[in-house]
């Protein structure tokens, strides 16, 4: 694995992979071409008014264009209909950013991708995307007598397969089909009502063994174990192959120039108008059209629209008729994991490439290193699980960050808090207890004439990129359906 990028359940080392290694996936020669390209479909897509007809009607209308929005608007436009995007932001990527950190590129949310995620898989390779991996770690700092020691990272990776595998005994039973997750609903009823803590009690680790892995359960969860579901993450477990290695290997490559780019080829092929900073306040379902108003007051109608923001942004949305209660529970219970901020640090060199793995509780939570900088410095990021701490302030994350590495010297950071973002207001996806044989199943149908998409609700990798489009190629084959007339029934 690669500990270039990513969530803390992924947090363990990466020493297998060299440095800096570059993967092709297909030819990249269009690369070059594409960025110009595609930067000016951006341009003219976001100053585009309304539609052609100039009535602000269109065959279909996308909200939100994360992954699984700009999915569905292409998968629509291939099945040749017409379609809006509104996007609230303004910039598209949603739970992804590509942004810039002092001339560096980096992402403020989710930016790895495997080759066992065939959805976002088949993505890159379709356009050519170049992927890279990050530097690895030569030493780890995990919890030790109540301070941290730190172990080679030679060391890591058996002590946490050990750790780790145990947990997920069964699951080829009851995960039988990872992409079907209710496929044994049967074996699940009691399982999918633990939470990742009782899970963990179960184990009967020792303080010292448990502490080794609470951070990474804890961090997936959204800062405590007791709130994410133990089936979130044994399906994950399911998916990457039922091995540690194929679990820790998800984590590894993400794409050279940015999730934006890769979106961005996406987007093009919608061929959609896309409107930027235009967030959807309401939406009405009658006489067989969806009228979507936004803040602004603009009007836009379709015969059917697809809803792709988070489950989280369901509540701030007024529905005539309104959503069944389900919805309205799921949403504000929250899908996406609360508190969660992604931040990058510019270390100084003299520590090296090291990494820390701090037990679920601590304030600032996994570090790793993701590049070497010119002035020898090293280019790390993090996550954090503490609303009150301002990751943005070096000072703040150089005095966290010293109680584990105490000579390290931070001189520069940039943090994103997820949640206090106003269009996702949590961070992934990750069900509650009881959620999945719960109303996971109810809150993917469409309601009427609007359809549900976002990597929140998928079958697959719920939480992951791959989870977005899986959702977005759905709520497309939906939304194509009820626009013909014919019923969506079928297409989940
Ligand atoms: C810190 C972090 C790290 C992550 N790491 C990884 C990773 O390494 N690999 C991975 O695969 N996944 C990762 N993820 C998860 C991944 O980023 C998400 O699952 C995925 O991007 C979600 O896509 P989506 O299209 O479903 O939702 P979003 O990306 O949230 O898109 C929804 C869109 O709807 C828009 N919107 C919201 N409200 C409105 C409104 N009222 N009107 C109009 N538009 C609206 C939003 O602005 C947004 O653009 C990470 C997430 C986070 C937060």
């Amino acid at each position: 694995m690669n500990n270039s990028t990513n969530r803390p359940a992924r947090s363990a080392p990466a020493h297998a992979l060299p440095r800096r290694r570059v993967l092709k996936v297909a030819g990249t020669t269009a690369l070059a071409a594409s960025a110009g390209v595609v930067g000016a479909n951006l341009a003219s897509a976001s100053s585009s008014s309304d539609d052609s007809a100039g009535k602000g009607s269109y065959d279909a209308i996308v909200i939100g264009a994360g992954f699984a929005g700009v999915t569905a608007a292409r998968e629509l436009r291939a099945k040749g209909l017409r379609p809006l995007i509104l996007e609230a932001r303004n910039r598209i990527g949603g739970r992804t950013w590509t942004a810039d950190f002092n001339g560096v590129t980096v992402e403020m949310g989710g930016e790895a991708v495997d080759e066992k995620q065939p959805y976002v898989w088949n993505e890159v390779k379709r356009y050519s995307t170049e992927l890279a991996t990050g530097v690895g770690a030569d030493r780890y700092y995990f919890p030790k007598d109540g301070g941290f020691a730190p172990v080679p990272t030679a060391d890591v990776i058996p002590r946490l397969k050990s750790l780790f595998s145990p947990m997920f005994d069964g699951s080829k039973d009851y995960f039988p089909r990872p992409y079907e997750p209710l496929y044994r609903a049967d074996l699940l009823q009691d399982l999918d009502k633990l939470s990742m803590r009782d899970r963990l009690n179960q184990l009967r680790l020792s303080p010292e063994d448990e502490s080794w892995i609470n951070g990474a359960t804890g961090g997936l969860s959204g800062g405590s174990s007791t709130r994410g579901a133990f089936t979130m993450l044994a399906q994950s477990w399911a998916l990457s192959g039922y091995t540690f290695e194929g679990y820790l290997s998800i984590n590894t490559y993400h794409p050279k120039l940015g999730t934006g780019q890769l979106l961005q080829n996406m987007l093009k092929d919608a061929a959609a108008d896309l409107r930027l900073a235009s967030p959807v306040t309401r939406i009405e379902q009658s006489n067989g059209r969806v009228r979507v108003t936004i803040r602004s007051g603009q009007v836009f109608t379709a015969p059917v629209a697809v809803l792709a923001v988070p489950v989280n942004i369901w509540k701030t949305i007024s529905f005539s008729p309104a959503l069944p209660s389900e919805y309205q529970s799921a949403s504000k219970a929250g899908m996406g994991v609360p508190n969660v901020q992604k931040l990058w640090l510019h270390v100084k060199g003299d520590t090296g490439l090291f990494a820390t793995n701090p037990a679920e509780g601590t304030r600032l939570g996994a570090v790793r290193p993701h590049a070497t900088l010119p002035d020898g410095g090293t280019l790390m990021f993090g996550f954090a699980y503490d609303p009150t701490l301002d990751c943005s302030d070096p000072a703040v994350v150089q005095s966290e960050l010293r109680k584990i590495v105490p000579e390290v010297e931070v001189v520069a950071a940039k943090a994103q808090s997820w949640a206090a973002d106003p269009f996702s207001q949590g961070g992934w996806a990750c069900r509650h207890p009881g959620e999945l044989t719960g109303p996971f199943r109810a809150i993917q149908q469409p309601q009427g004439r609007i359809v549900f998409a976002g990597s929140d609700i998928a079958n697959g990798w719920s939480g992951y990129i791959d989870g977005a489009v899986e959702s977005g190629f759905t709520a497309a084959k939906q939304a194509v359906a009820i626009a013909a007339g014919t019923t969506a029934a079928a297409a989940r």
